[in-house]
C-alpha cells in the first residue's frame, strides 16, 4: 500500500472539506470579513471635529460613544469599519497623524472563533439550561415558559404588549406572593440590540434569586419585601435580526423615511424628546424616531411602569459596554433632587461589586461620566416619580466589546447580581 499516496489524498480531502466549509458555513453570510474596530484618540478639537465629518462621510458603525456628535477632544472612539473603508480611515489616520490602535484585524475572524463553542454545544433540556451561554430570543423565550411552569411560587410571566414586528413583550415577575402591596424594582435588559452581555444578566439574575431565596437571607428578604420585574429582552425584534442577520444591529425594527430601519430604543421615552444628544435623522444609530413612544416596545413598556408607578422604587436599565452606573439626569448637567440617596446608593453597589473580582466600575450622572442624551429611560423613570433610576453598563471597557466572550459571562454577572442585590437592600432602607 502506498502510504504517501493514501496521505496525500488525505490531506487532499481534508482540505476540499475545509473550504467547503469555510465557503458554506460562516456566520452571517461572512459580512465581517476583513472588518476592522479601531480604537482613535483626537488629541484637540480640531482633530475632533475632522474625525467627526469622516466618521459621518464613510459611514461607520461607532461602537462607543454611540453617536459622532458625541465626539470631543480626547474622546476614546471606538470605531467599526467594513474591509473597504478600514483602508480609507486608515490612510486619513495615517495621513493626519491622528493617534489610533487596531483594537480587532478581522471581526469576522473573532465571530467565526467564538461560535466554536455554540455550534458544538449539545441541545440540552431546559431543566440543564446553561446559563453561561449567549442564547437566541426563542431559547429565552422557552426558558422564561419552563420558569414560569416549574417554580409558579415564585415566578409568574406576563406580556406587556407587542412589538413592532408582533412579538410579544415577555416580563417575568419575581417574589413571594405574601403580601399584597409590595414595593418594586424593575429590570430591563437587551433595549439596545448588540449588547448581548445584557439578556445574559436578566437570566443570570433570576437563576440566583430563584436557587439561593432558600439558603440566602438577604435574597429571601428581597423576594419577600419586593417584587422583581424583569424582562430579559426589551428590543425583541432588534435581538432576533442581531442573531439572524446583523450581529451590531443597535436599534428596533421598525421601518422608516430614506428606507432605514430602527429607532434608539433609549432615546424614544418622552422626556426632552428629541433634544440635545439624539439624532434625528432616520439612518443614524441614535435616531430618536418620528415622535415620542413611536416605538411599540417603549410605549408598551412605559405604559406598564406608568400604572406600577406607586410601586416601583427603583428602575434599572443593563446595557454595555463601559463599566459604568449611571444615574439621571442624562438631558442635562443639573443634580437630581435626592443625589445624596442615589450617589450613596450608586457608590455603596459598585464598591460592594468590586469586592468579587476587583473590576473597577465609574459611577455617577449619566451627562456628565457618560455623554448627555435626551429621551433615556432612566430619565423617563426617573421623572415619573421612581427615586432611584440606573443605567448599568456593563464589562468591558473595549477589549471586547460587544463581543465579550462567553468565558467572561459569570464573573459579569455575578459582580452584577452582588450590585442589584446591593441597591435593592438600599431601597428597602430608608434614606434621608
Ligand atoms: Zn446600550
Amino acid at each position: 500500500m502506498d502510504y504517501t499516496w493514501t496521505a496525500a489524498r488525505l490531506a487532499f480531502l481534508y482540505l476540499h472539506f475545509h473550504t467547503w466549509l469555510s465557503g458554506h458555513c460562516h456566520l452571517y453570510n461572512n459580512r465581517y470579513a476583513g472588518d476592522k474596530v479601531f480604537r482613535i484618540v483626537p488629541k484637540n478639537d480640531i482633530e475632533a471635529k475632522e474625525l467627526k465629518n469622516i466618521y459621518h462621510n464613510l459611514q461607520v458603525d461607532l461602537w462607543q460613544p454611540s453617536s459622532h456628535s458625541y465626539i470631543g477632544k480626547d474622546t476614546v472612539t471606538d470605531v467599526h469599519t467594513s474591509n473597504k473603508t478600514s483602508q480609507a480611515l486608515l490612510t486619513y489616520l495615517r495621513q493626519s497623524n491622528i493617534q489610533y490602535k487596531i483594537l480587532v484585524n478581522d471581526l469576522q475572524k473573532i465571530l467565526e472563533k467564538q461560535n466554536v463553542s455554540r455550534t458544538q454545544r449539545n441541545r440540552r433540556s431546559l431543566s440543564k439550561y446553561n446559563y453561561e451561554e449567549y442564547h437566541s430570543l426563542g431559547e429565552i423565550e422557552n426558558w422564561m415558559h419552563h420558569l414560569n411552569k416549574t417554580q409558579s411560587h415564585l415566578v409568574y410571566m406576563f406580556s406587556v404588549g407587542k412589538s413592532y414586528e408582533g412579538r410579544p413583550l415577555y416580563v417575568l415577575k419575581l417574589g413571594a406572593n405574601n403580601i399584597v402591596k409590595k414595593k418594586a424594582i424593575w429590570i430591563d435588559c437587551g433595549i439596545h440590540a448588540r449588547e448581548w452581555i445584557g439578556p445574559v444578566f436578566c437570566q443570570w439574575f433570576v437563576r440566583e434569586a430563584l436557587n439561593t431565596y432558600n439558603r440566602d437571607s438577604s435574597m429571601r428578604k428581597i423576594l419577600n419585601l419586593l417584587n422583581i420585574y424583569v424582562m430579559p429582552v426589551l428590543n425583541v425584534d432588534g435581538y432576533h435580526f442581531s442573531w439572524t442577520t446583523d450581529r451590531f444591529w443597535r436599534k428596533t425594527r421598525s421601518k422608516n423615511r430614506f428606507n432605514c430601519y430602527g429607532v434608539d430604543a433609549n432615546r424614544n421615552w418622552k422626556v426632552k424628546w428629541g433634544e440635545e444628544g439624539a439624532s434625528s435623522h432616520p439612518c443614524d444609530s441614535t435616531y430618536c424616531g418620528p415622535y415620542a413612544e413611536s416605538e411599540p416596545e417603549v410605549q408598551a413598556v412605559s405604559r406598564f411602569i406608568y400604572k406600577q408607578r406607586k410601586h416601583i422604587k427603583a428602575y434599572l436599565s443593563i446595557h454595555s459596554y463601559a463599566q459604568m452606573l449611571l444615574y439621571p439626569y442624562s438631558y442635562q448637567y443639573d443634580t437630581i433632587p435626592n443625589y445624596h440617596c442615589v450617589a450613596s446608593a450608586a457608590s455603596n453597589a459598585v464598591h460592594a461589586m468590586r469586592s468579587a473580582y476587583g473590576v473597577r466600575y465609574q459611577h455617577g450622572p449619566a451627562s456628565s461620566t457618560l455623554y448627555l442624551s435626551s429621551g433615556s429611560s432612566i430619565d423617563w423613570a426617573y421623572n415619573t416619580g421612581i427615586p432611584y433610576s440606573f443605567a448599568f453598563e456593563l464589562r468591558d471597557t473595549g477589549y471586547y466589546g460587544f463581543l465579550l466572550p462567553e468565558s467572561l459571562i459569570k464573573p459579569t454577572c455575578t459582580e452584577t447580581t452582588i450590585a442589584v442585590k446591593n441597591i435593592a437592600m438600599h431601597i428597602l432602607k430608608k434614606c434621608r
